[in-house]
Order: C-alpha cells, then structure tokens, then sequence
C-alpha cells in the first residue's frame, strides 16, 4: 500500500518537496512549516496507537475551532487509517450526545471552550482537550508508521438546517483529485497564502483545507471569525485568497475597508446563496476577485461564477467544471427547458458515499438529487432558487423566499432579511419576513410592503414584516429558518 491520496499522502509530498515552508500560521501564535506539522500529526497517530489503543476502522471525533490543533487531529487520524468525524461546533450538547452515538466514536478530541458542552457524554468516551492533546504529541514514543491497511474517511456531518445532522462520508482517497479541480477554475497557485475563514469542519472549509495541502499553500487561520481581525491578518500576512461563506463578505463590508487593501486575488464562497447585491458592493470596495462556488456536503461543488459573471449577474452560481453534469428535472425526471425551474441534479466524481446511518439520497441515470430548485439560463449559467422545502405556496401560487430576500436587502435600512412561510387559514401559506435594521435605522411594515408591491407579484408581498435584532443563524452562516418559525409557536 502507499499514502496516495489521502490528507496525510498529500502533506508527506508537500513535506518532502517544500519541509521549510510555513504551513500554518493560526491565531495562538503557532507557526508550524511543513516538515514540523508532519512530525506533530505522526507524533500525535502514535500516541494514539500505542497510549489510546485507536486503530485503523475506528473513529474519532473532532470538536474544534479553526487552529493547527484540528488540522494535526484530521492528519494523524488518517495517517492511522481511522475515520474522523468533523464535528459542527454549533451542536447541542443533547446533539452531540446523539452524534457520538450514532457515529459509534472512539474519541472525542475538543477544543477547551468546550468543556462544559461535552460534560453530559458517556464517561466511558476519552475526551482530549487542548492540553490533554499537547502532551499526546509531546509524549510520543519513536516508532514508524506505514500507510494503514485501510484509508481514513472523513465524515462531514451537515448543518442540520432541516433537521438533524446526518454523517456524509467523504469519498476518499479518489475524491480527493477531482476536488482540486477548483483550482482550476480560480487563479490560485503553489506556495500562496490562504485565509480559510470557512470552518474547516463543514464541507467548504474542508474543501480549502485540500485545496491549500495540494498547493503546499500557507494557511492562515483564526478560531472565530471577526471582520475587522480578518482584514488586518491579510494585510499582515500578505494573503492572496480568502476562504469564507458569504455572510462574512457581509460582515466584512461593515468595517472600514484597510488601506492600502489587502493584496488579494481571490475571495472565494460557498455553503449557502450570495444575497442579491453583495457581489458587486463587495468588488467593488475589494476588486474583481469573487468566486461563488454552489454545493452541499452530498455533492461537493457542482458549478462556480468567477467575476466577470458575478458582474453580469449577482446571484449566479456559474457553470459546472469540466467532468460535472448539472441537471434540472421535473417531476417525473424529465429535463425542464432553459430558464424554467427544475430540481436540481449533479453527477461527478465527488459525490458523497451514502450517509453514515445507512441512508442514501435519490439518485436518476447517476445523477444526486441535491434538495434544491433552480434554472439554467440560455447562456448555461446556473441560479439556485433555493431548498425545494423551502418553496412557499401562497393562495396556489410558488414563492421563492431568496426572491423577496434579495429585494428587501436592497432597502438601505435593511441589514439583512429572511422570509419563511407561515399557515394561513385562507391562503394554506402566507409569508412573513423577518428584518434586522442597521443601527438608528426604523422602517414601516405598511412602506415594506409597498415597496415589494412595487417589483414583485401581489403573492409575494409579506403580509407579517417582524423586525428582530439579528438572525439566527448556524455555524457556517446559514439562516435558520426552524428558529424563525418558532416564533409563530
Ligand atoms: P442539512 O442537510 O442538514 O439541512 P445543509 O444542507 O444546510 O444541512 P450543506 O450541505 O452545508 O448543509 O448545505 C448545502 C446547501 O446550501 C445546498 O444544497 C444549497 O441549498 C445551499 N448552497 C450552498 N452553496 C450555495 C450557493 N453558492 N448558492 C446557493 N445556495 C447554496
């Protein structure tokens, strides 16, 4: 056997070919090159092995933050052969009791902000926090390590934004080629600094994660996301992309921009739609760097918009890469014209191996159902109108929550906006939109609705405007809608 593809084969080349460069440069003040970050991941496997007795077809746990801490717990348990379960810090600690269950974990390994969340677990489940985990990697025993009998999976646990997380596994080691594709759809190349902002636990930051390794990039990583520390780190760091999800393209438009700006070329998203508007506001203020990449944690990514579509188009997710089939189907699984709304269906390489429970998606001719609506245009480009649970049906008639969405955002008082439907005795649906002002700012529920009237059809018009301080929202910035609808009860 060899390492191939796996994340460790991948950090062993770009330790062989570049050991001096720096790996990763995270918040605590750690810089580890190349080289020492792969003695630390083979000193923490080793310890594992021999002090924990974890061995190849277990599977570990891992809670934690963007640091180097996560990134050596995700290497060493593959350069065991054992699977890791990239847990959503968002979790409940009721949900995460389900999650080691369910995912049958050996150990837990988690940052120390967690502690008192990890309390209610089984006491028989090791837990390893950051101190704990330290002297494992200080501790270790010499010894070897060869390519494991089995190669370790990583399972991404979704969001759980329509019910609970479900562990998708990562297809490995082939899923790891066809991934780095992106990089050839985005001017990325070896040896550049990346901010990953995205949480590495979800798909997209993982994604990054690979992206960087296959480009023996310098990672730059904070724990919690914070605008005004993300500018200043790439600007001291030199960055030449950003990793992020598309509320934090928000949130970094609400600091003053750094002057000089960043020396950025890419600033690339995922995980949930770009608000109509932002693509331009955001290149305008940080120059024509924006990628929106489409996918979920099932698919991977299916279709990407560089600038030039972003500048045509805002809320384009682009076009498939080379290799992706992108479908829209009807119901009875036939192809809809262009410009008509289908579900959509994608075929690659790098679709997801069954959900951990044993459960799988729809799949028609090998193509993956991906739970979403949109349309292609006449020039292919793809628009994600959103969950097909999602859709409201008001009085009969279809309504895209983003629809109503995007145009709210664009009311200057409007910090951001989310719609839902709601039950109504005469219309089965109505909608209600949910709005958080920018500070000072007030609005009137009855001029909120005018202004829809104005540019949408009549059953799409809120009939409840609620103002709220701020949305709900889950760790990857998602909105979350079971939230807002309890507010109805
Ligand atoms: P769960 O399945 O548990 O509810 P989730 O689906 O929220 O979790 P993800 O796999 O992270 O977890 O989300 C993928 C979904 O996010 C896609 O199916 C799509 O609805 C949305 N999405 C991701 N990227 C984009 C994008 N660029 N544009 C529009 N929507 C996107």
């Amino acid at each position: 056997r060899t390492w191939g593809w796996s994340l460790a084969g991948e950090l062993r080349q770009a330790a062989a070919r570049d050991p001096g460069r720096p790996a990763i440069i995270d918040e605590d003040g750690v810089e580890l090159t190349y080289q020492t970050l792969l003695d630390r991941a083979e000193r923490m496997a080793r310890s594992m092995r021999s002090r924990l007795g974890v061995q190849a077809g277990d599977r570990i746990g891992v809670l934690c933050r963007n640091h180097h801490g996560l990134i050596e717990t995700i290497v060493a348990a593959t350069l065991l052969g054992v699977d890791a379960v990239l847990v959503n810090t968002g979790l409940s600690a009721a949900q995460l009791s389900t999650v080691a269950e369910e995912q049958r974990l050996r150990l837990l390994v988690h940052d120390d902000e967690f502690a008192e969340r990890v309390l209610g677990l089984p006491a028989e489940l090791p837990r390893l926090d950051e101190r704990a985990r330290e002297e494992l990697v200080a501790g270790a025993l010499p010894g070897e390590l060869h390519p494991p009998e089995r190669d370790g999976r990583i399972i991404v646990l979704t969001s759980g934004t329509t019910g609970a997380p479900k562990g998708a596994r990562r297809p490995t080691p082939s899923g790891f080629g066809p991934l780095v594709s992106i990089i050839d759809r985005i001017p990325l190349h070896a040896k550049d600094r990346v901010l990953i902002a995205a949480p590495i636990f979800h798909t997209w930051g993982f994604a990054a994660l690979q992206v960087c390794f296959a480009l023996r990039a310098t990672i730059v990583l904070h724990r919690r996301f914070d605008p005004a520390a993300t500018l200043a780190a790439l600007v001291t760091h030199r960055c030449d992309a950003l990793f992020a999800v598309p509320v934090m393209l928000q949130r970094l438009l609400e600091v003053p921009p750094p002057n000089p700006r960043p020396p950025l070329k890419v600033v690339a998203v995922s995980g949930s739609a770009l608000p109509g508007g932002l693509a331009p506001k955001f290149m305008d203020v940080y120059g024509d760097v924006l990628y929106n990449l489409y996918g979920s944690t099932e698919v991977s990514w299916a279709s990407i918009a560089g600038p030039p579509e972003l500048r045509q188009a805002p809320t384009t997710a682009g076009r498939p890469p080379h290799g992706t089939r992108l479908e829209m189907l009807d119901d009875n699984g036939q192809p809809v014209p262009e410009g008509r709304v289908g579900r959509i269906f994608v075929g690659n390489e790098m679709l997801f191996e069954g959900y951990t429970s044993g459960a799988s998606r729809e799949t028609r001719d090998g193509l993956l159902d991906t739970g979403d609506l949109g349309r292609l245009s006449t020039d292919g480009l793809l628009f994600v109108d959103g969950r097909a649970d999602d859709m409201i049906v008001s009085g009969g008639e279809n309504v895209f929550p983003s629809e109503v969405e995007d145009l709210l955002a664009q009311l200057p008082q409007v910090r951001e906006a989310a719609v839902i439907g709601v039950p109504d005795p005469e219309y089965g649906q109505r909608l209600a939109a949910f709005l958080a002002l920018h500070p000072g700012e007030t609005l009137d529920p009855e001029a909120v609705r005018e202004y829809v009237r104005h540019y949408l059809a009549r059953f799409s018009v809120p009939r409840d405007v609620v103002f709220v301080k701020y949305l709900p929202r889950n760790a990857t910035g998602k909105v979350l809608s079971r939230e807002l609808r309890r507010y109805y009860g």
